[in-house]
């Protein structure tokens, strides 16, 4: 048991798990927890109008660091 036990490294995949809030499609690693800028951008339009609401329970532990290596 040496070389065979080489851990082969997992290609990047995108993180699916989390939904756009905006449109409900799977969010993408770059741009999380949105699927897009313009949902993005969005999202952002209706906090600054005042009008949004934090969706309940839903929060991933860790939704800043999109960059992780771990996998
Ligand atoms: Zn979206």
């Amino acid at each position: 048991m040496s070389d065979d036990d080489r851990i082969v490294p997992l290609p990047r995949k995108r993180k699916t798990a989390a939904l756009c809030p905006v449109c409900g499609a799977p969010a993408v690693a770059a741009r999380q927890p949105f699927c897009s800028t313009r949902c993005a951008e969005v999202d952002l339009g209706r906090w600054l109008k005042g009008t949004y609401r934090i969706p309940t329970a839903e929060t991933p532990p860790e939704g800043e660091a999109p960059d992780e290596d771990e996998s």
